[in-house]
């Protein structure tokens, strides 16, 4: 039996998760699970794994919680201190699935703890990329990807050596405005914004795949899983989701890692790793799909994923600018407060006004992160819709 907690239990990833090992009951044991506000879904999804521990961020649930878990052994918790508490408990592995830099905290504590941790928290390694691989090194934790392009690219690199890569290119579905014209994308709504095409995931994920900032948060996150700088770091557009990602090595071959649309594949590689195991995603019928497409990006008409080329280029304190001013921008957009394309043009005046070294502390990120949002929202206040 694998011992396993979830942090972020609620949302799409956590769920998918949960899905995952409830199906295969007999090889987990779920030891703490986490949410931000829902404590139904939580308490509900505590009582059915049989969890010891549950956890809401928000400190004024807590009493509802533990009235929701009563009588079902599950203790229960609420705040930062718990949050952190959920990530160091004795557990063989921990999915990082909050949302955001308010993932940062629980999941370096899990790092720190040694853990083998299931990354599916891709801001807390963007904003904080050298702090947490140094942290995994010294501490001895092992960062398995969960992001679907890094876990195919984890699973293409299997058995290879790291100097025969000569790059790897992520690919990208291209979002629900991969065709769309500059004029459209300007006036494009929330909700159009989070009709993803190809994928089901959570809110600010799908406004970041709609910008091509998630592609943009994911070359930083390959550079710091996989130690490649950003001109061994390619992305490809490619709309059917099928081909999750490839390495290319030093004799020209390639591999890829293909598989259909479905989270539970690459999540299930990290959950059962180094081995796998069974999961309900849908077979590939390469002979249906028959033809599979490629194209390059429009830097363009999707200029988050400049932006964050240039950050990793820049390096210092830009990627943790980068991914706070987005946090914000994004939630100001699902709000109504500023324009689609605003997100990018606030992203970009914050990396030009910002320009410090790399935080030493995980201190000194949230300082960093605090200013950046104070910033943001200043200007959204003065300037936008
Ligand atoms: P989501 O919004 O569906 O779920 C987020 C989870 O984090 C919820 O359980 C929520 O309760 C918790 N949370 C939110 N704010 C919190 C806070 N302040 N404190 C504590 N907990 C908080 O998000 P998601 O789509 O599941 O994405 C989770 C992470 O996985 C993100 O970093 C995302 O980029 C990454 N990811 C998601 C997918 C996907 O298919 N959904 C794919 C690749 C990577
Ligand atoms: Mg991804």
């Amino acid at each position: 039996m694998k011992k396993i907690s979830i942090l972020g239990a609620t949302g799409s990833i956590g769920k998918s998760t949960l899905d995952l090992i409830e199906r295969s009951h007999e090889a987990f044991e779920v030891v703490a699970l986490t949410a931000s506000v829902n404590v139904e879904a939580l308490a509900d999804a505590a009582r059915r794994t049989k969890a010891k521990l549950a956890v809401i961020a928000d400190e004024g649930r807590l009493e509802q919680l533990r009235n929701a878990l009563s009588g079902s052994g599950c203790e229960a918790a609420a705040g930062e201190a718990a949050l952190i508490e959920a990530a160091s408990q004795e557990t063989d592995l921990v999915m990082a699935a909050i949302v955001g830099c308010a993932g940062l905290k629980p999941t370096m504590a899990a790092v720190e703890a040694g853990k083998t941790v299931a990354l599916a928290n891709k801001e807390a390694l963007v904003t904080a990329g050298e702090l947490m691989t140094a942290a995994a090194q010294r501490h001895g934790a092992t960062l398995l990807p969960v992001d679907s392009e890094h876990n195919a690219i984890f699973q293409c690199l299997a058995g290879s050596n790291e100097r025969d890569i000569s790059r790897i290119i992520l690919t990208a579905s291209g979002g629900p405005f991969r065709t769309a014209s500059a004029e459209a994308i300007r006036s494009a709504t929330p909700a159009q914004a989070v009709a993803h095409p190809k994928w089901k995931m959570g809110a600010k994920i799908s406004v970041d795949s709609a910008t091509l900032m998630n592609k943009g948060l994911e070359l930083i996150e390959a550079h710091y899983l996989f130690g490649l700088p950003s001109s061994q770091i390619d992305v490809l557009i490619h709309p059917q989701s099928i081909v999750h990602s490839l390495v290319e090595f030093l004799d020209g071959s390639v591999l890829a890692q293909l598989g259909s649309p479905d989270m539970r594949i690459p999540i299930a590689y990290a959950l059962a790793w180094p081995e796998r195991m069974e999961t309900p995603a849908e077979r590939l019928d390469l002979a249906a799909i028959a033809r599979l497409e490629f194209e390059a990006p429009d830097l363009d008409r999707f200029p988050a994923l400049r932006l964050a080329r240039e950050a990793l280029e820049a390096g210092g304190s830009a990627p943790t600018v980068l991914n706070s001013a987005n946090e914000v921008a994004v939630v100001s957009f699902l709000e109504g407060r500023v324009q689609f394309t605003e997100i990018a043009a606030l992203v970009e005046k914050e990396l030009n006004a910002n320009r410090r070294p790399p935080p030493s502390s995980i201190e000194e990120v949230f300082e960093i992160d605090s200013d950046v949002r104070q910033s943001v929202r200043d200007v959204i206040r003065e300037h936008c819709s």
